[in-house]
């Protein structure tokens, strides 16, 4: 089975500052699936290191004020087009960021606050039937293929 996996949690340095997530524990929890990992905003053109982004409104923008939305979706179409290419049904992303994060993302004002909403790839990915875990909460997860109306892993259905 195929699980989509955001590149940062396996520790590629793909993060905005040149740095990485990584977690240990679900590195060796994946052992036994098959990954595909993905950092969407380097798909979609943006360099590393590059300036941080945020959600506002419709658009997403960095914390000097230009537009990335464009990148923000030519990456989440690329991560739509890989899980597609697999039958990925699963996938495990970051929590919290514009890209990946799912159900609360910082709010737009880098603040470090959150507030309800999806990353532009989690929210496209989710759109198409795949269902979204974190570096939380994938631990709940049985392993097996989950239904678009599962969604009791503290994720929430904001659709
Ligand atoms: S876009 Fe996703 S995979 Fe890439 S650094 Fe941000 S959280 Fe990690």
């Amino acid at each position: 089975m195929w699980v989509m996996v955001s590149a940062c949690l396996l520790g590629q340095n793909c993060k905005y500052n040149g740095k990485n997530n990584l977690n240990a524990d679900l590195v060796e929890y994946l052992k036994s699936y098959h990954i595909l990992p993905i950092c969407p905003e380097v798909e979609g053109g943006l360099s590393i290191p590059r300036m941080p982004s945020e959600r506002y409104l419709e658009k997403v923008i960095t914390k000097d004020g230009q537009d990335v939305t464009e990148q923000f979706q030519l990456g989440a179409t690329a991560a739509l087009q890989l899980a597609k290419q697999q039958n990925c049904r699963v996938a495990i992303l970051k929590k919290n960021s514009p890209s990946c994060g799912f159900g609360e993302i910082y709010d737009g004002t880098f603040s470090s606050r959150l507030k309800q909403g999806n990353g532009v790839t989690a929210e496209l990915l989710y759109q198409n039937g795949i269902v979204i875990l974190n570096e939380d909460n994938y631990i709940k997860w049985d392993g097996s293929p989950l239904s678009k109306k599962t969604n009791d892993y503290g994720c929430i259905n904001l659709k």
